[in-house]
């Protein structure tokens, strides 16, 4: 409980009034409950903290539940998925792994208590003429011709609608409600509709299946959940949730909407987080730029990052938009701590130290994190031939520029101040090679003469250099609303076009042959990168630019 204080909002306010009235007994009991139809997104994660959240901060219980009633869309893949992402996120459900499929028998039964009490019928009306009857926001519906059906009558066709005895469509099992009800959702619903389709988990046991707003209560009645949580879009739906657990007289656990969470430069919604691997925008569910969960841990994102980030969100009543930078603050200010800095050049030009000696190599100490003097040092070694980045040298610099030109002296980070004296270009005049020299004074990166230099570069040396490739990620999308577009065109026409760049060949430090995939550090002056824990190889790791260390990218731009 004690926690629960740090993290106050409008539900800490109606879960601490209930314990005080000591409703339920002063339970709390929650549930995640996401349908195997997708891959997790960011947004999840905001219910799944949320959820996981309240129960350990109230020394309650949440529940993982697969909504798994619409076998069109489900898969046992999606499940694996699921509990995979959950628990990395560091939450854990012990014993409390459910399926609401486990409960169609129960949702058979409480179907018939209804009709049982004339509050539910069999209806023939096809798709369009429910519609028809269903009327408008500013015009009542009419009662269906079946809505008066007996209730023996209802319960032999459902029955059979069970054995399968009609064909997908051909007849739906309604709630009786009202409607002239100003909620249309309250119309007569539809609760169940036959479909014979193969279940993920059932089989081919059942060819009826409940409707997600019939069942989703039940699964929380059934689990004595006290605080059903669910996104803001359920609000309207609210009275139906509550008019079938009052039918029925079943436990009654309490619906609270929050707003969902919408990140910038990206979408949220599986169908379309779907649409974007079918159509192959991207190179799965887990390709690092898209945001699910999978997404983020192949990027490099941590657990604590992302559950930082959804306490940092909070918990609101109206919808807005996070800036994706947020979630990118997250994870630089837990890698500034914990990731060691290395060197690595990622569009390598070589430079020889015309005066260091052919066969000679150092090793030279540098620091692996300045933040943190506990990670230590290592040796990092230099010889006369090395690589810096292309863009580190300028032939004709412009005037902000302070890095290497010819005659310009700067140094190289932990080693030595070099001055450029010569360039060497190909045919075509591109620029190939710097012939440079050192100054041996100058070891560890000062002069004893107090010769000041304006830029440290880092470099790599080229003996030893470990060959691999980078991929640096830009947003998905170019848009900060994605789904608006123009003259109707679908999303995707926003996608961004320079959301992946592969450097193929670049060069980086000898220690990060041995980095483990998923461990990120820090290329200085770079960002924060980590080996791709899906493409790497034992032989040829591939590393993944978490995200940039965005001032320092914005001042090297401006030069
Ligand atoms: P999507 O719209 O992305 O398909 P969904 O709501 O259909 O998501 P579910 O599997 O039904 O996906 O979601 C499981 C839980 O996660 C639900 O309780 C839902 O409210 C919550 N959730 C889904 N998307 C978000 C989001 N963007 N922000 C916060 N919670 C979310
Ligand atoms: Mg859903």
């Amino acid at each position: 409980m004690s926690e629960a204080k740090s993290r106050k909002n409008f539900i800490t306010d109606i879960v601490d009034k209930d314990i005080e009235v000591n409703k339920n007994n002063a339970r709390v009991h929650t549930r995640f409950p996401p349908e195997p139809n997708g891959y997790l997104h960011i947004g999840h994660a905001k219910s799944i903290c949320l959820n996981f959240g309240l129960a350990a901060d109230y020394n309650g219980f949440c529940n993982l539940r697969f909504d798994d009633t619409n076998p069109s869309k489900e898969e046992d893949a999606y499940v694996q998925s699921i509990k995979k992402d959950v628990s990395w996120l560091g939450f854990d459900w012990q014993d409390r792994l459910y399926y609401a499929s486990d409960y169609f028998e129960k949702f058979y039964e409480y179907a018939i208590c209804l009709i049982k009490k004339h509050k539910a019928y069999v209806c023939d009306l096809n798709p369009e003429q429910m519609r028809e009857y269903r009327g408008a926001l500013n015009q009542p519906g009419k009662n269906s011709p079946y809505r008066e059906r007996p209730i023996e009558e209802n319960l032999d066709l459902f029955q059979r609608m069970k054995n399968g005895e009609f064909k997908d469509g051909a007849k739906v099992l309604r709630a009786k409600i009202d409607m002239s009800s100003p909620n249309l959702n309250m119309r007569d619903p539809v609760i169940y509709r036959i479909l014979h389709l193969r279940h993920h988990r059932a089989g081919d046991k059942w060819c009826i299946y409940p409707m997600y707003d019939f069942a989703h209560g039940f699964e929380d009645s059934i689990e004595k959940i006290t605080h059903s949580i669910c996104t803001l879009e359920f609000e309207n739906h609210r009275p139906l949730y509550n008019w079938f657990l009052e039918q029925t007289e079943v436990f009654h656990p309490q619906q609270i909407e929050f707003a969902r969470l919408n990140l910038s430069y990206t979408v949220m919604s599986k169908r379309k987080l779907l649409q974007l691997v079918q159509q192959k925008h991207v190179s799965g569910w887990d390709d690092p730029r898209m945001p699910t969960i999978s997404g983020l841990r192949r990027r490099g994102y941590t657990p604590e990052s992302i559950r930082n980030f959804c306490d940092t969100i909070g918990v609101a009543k109206f919808n807005s938009t996070i800036e994706i930078n947020v979630l990118e603050n997250s994870i630089r200010a837990e890698l500034n701590k914990s990731a060691k800095r290395v060197m690595a050049v990622l569009n390598p030009l070589k430079v020889i130290i015309t005066n260091y000696p052919e066969d000679k190599t150092e090793e030279i100490e540098a620091i692996n994190n300045p933040e943190d003097p506990s990670m230590g040092t290592r040796k990092v070694p230099f010889s006369r031939e090395l690589y810096i980045e292309h863009e580190d040298f300028q032939e004709n610099p412009h005037k902000k520029f302070f890095r290497l030109s010819l005659g310009r002296e700067v140094r190289l980070r932990y080693s030595y101040f070099i001055t450029c004296n010569q360039v060497i270009k190909d045919n075509e005049g591109n620029i190939v090679e710097l012939h440079c020299t050192y100054d041996p004074k100058t070891y560890g990166g000062d002069s004893p003469d107090g010769r000041k230099v304006k830029a440290t570069l880092h470099w790599v040396c080229a003996k030893n250099a470990y060959e691999a490739e980078v991929r640096l990620y830009d947003h998905l999308f170019t848009k900060t609303n994605p789904e608006v577009t123009t003259d109707g065109l679908d999303f995707t026409t926003n996608l961004n076009p320079g959301s992946l760049t592969v450097l193929k060949l670049c060069k980086l430090e000898p220690v990060l042959k041995q980095a483990i995939p998923g461990i990120a550090y820090q290329f200085e002056r770079l960002g924060y990168f980590c080996a791709d824990l899906a493409d790497s190889t034992k032989d040829a790791l591939v590393f993944n630019r978490t995200v940039s260390l965005r001032d320092t990218w914005a001042k090297v731009n401006k030069d």
